[in-house]
């Protein structure tokens, strides 16, 4: 018999972030003078890196993961960033960039393993070319994309762009918005209730907005492709095995029991 359900996220296909961010919050004082291993290429290296660069996720690795979720009788939910970041003019849709890996995942979705939720359209700040790695320090906070700072209509412009290349591609409705960072404003989930979605799932506060129902991360275990790619997909395996007593459905099921009438 198994217990209540949970659900289980993965976050980052897609995003050039994992490319892109490039940080290290290691430091040393030497003789009272501060040095950070933000300098040139100590921040790519371990163990002094932090986050990127790893690489995107194999079509076969994905197929793996639906073995092991059917296997576990596991759901999952994906949340994909919707295009991959050249630069600030160029930007690559998710399945022009990486089309063995998302027809992976439009198959896992029609067999039920799968959710395609929403991570933003960049996952990271365009302006300026901002999101790229610096020569001597860290660029975390540009690997965010709904930042109060950033005109609304920019918020606007990448809801919409994501949720049209996102439901074009997987022919589905996408209802789950996971904003990269956990950052957004009450504004951001007006447009994004506008667009048709309907749950925010990130580290946040659980309660009700005037639009998004906000799950938060209740209830939840969020990781990211990144696990995967340094681990292997043992380890999800591992971690569906240790916890399988747990009945893991999809985040938006989580939201359809909240909704009243449902
Ligand atoms: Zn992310």
């Amino acid at each position: 018999m198994k217990e209540q359900a949970l659900a289980l996220r993965l976050d980052d296909p897609g995003a050039s972030s994992k490319r892109y961010e490039v940080y290290s919050d290691h430091r040393w004082n030497i003789k009272g003078i501060h040095i950070s291993a933000n300098w040139l290429f100590l921040k790519y290296m371990q163990p002094f890196k932090k986050w990127g660069p790893y690489r995107e996720m194999r079509g076969s690795e994905w197929f793996e993961v639906f073995d092991i979720l059917q296997r576990h009788d596991a759901r999952l939910t994906v949340a994909v960033t919707a295009t991959w970041v050249v630069d600030k003019n160029r930007l690559i849709p998710f399945n022009q960039r990486f089309p063995e890996e998302a027809a992976a995942l439009k198959e896992g979705m029609q067999q039920g393993l799968i959710e395609i939720a929403n991570h933003g359209l960049t996952h990271c700040v365009l302006q300026d070319n901002l999101f790229k790695p610096k020569l001597f320090e860290g660029n975390r906070q540009y690997h965010r994309e709904f930042w109060d700072w950033l005109p609304l209509e920019l918020h606007e412009e990448h809801i919409q762009r994501s949720q049209e290349i996102l439901q074009s591609f997987f022919e589905t409705d996408v209802v789950t918005f996971v904003p990269p960072g956990n950052v957004y404003n009450e504004a951001t989930l007006e447009i994004a209730m506008r667009y048709g979605l309907r749950y925010l799932s990130c580290q946040t506060t659980p309660g009700s907005s005037n639009s998004l129902l906000v799950l938060g991360n209740e209830n939840t275990i969020p990781f990211h492709d990144r696990e995967l790619v340094l681990y292997g997909v043992d380890w999800l395996d591992k971690l569906l095995t240790n916890h399988s007593e747990t009945d893991f459905g999809f985040v938006r099921e989580l939201g359809s029991q909240k909704v009243p009438g449902n």
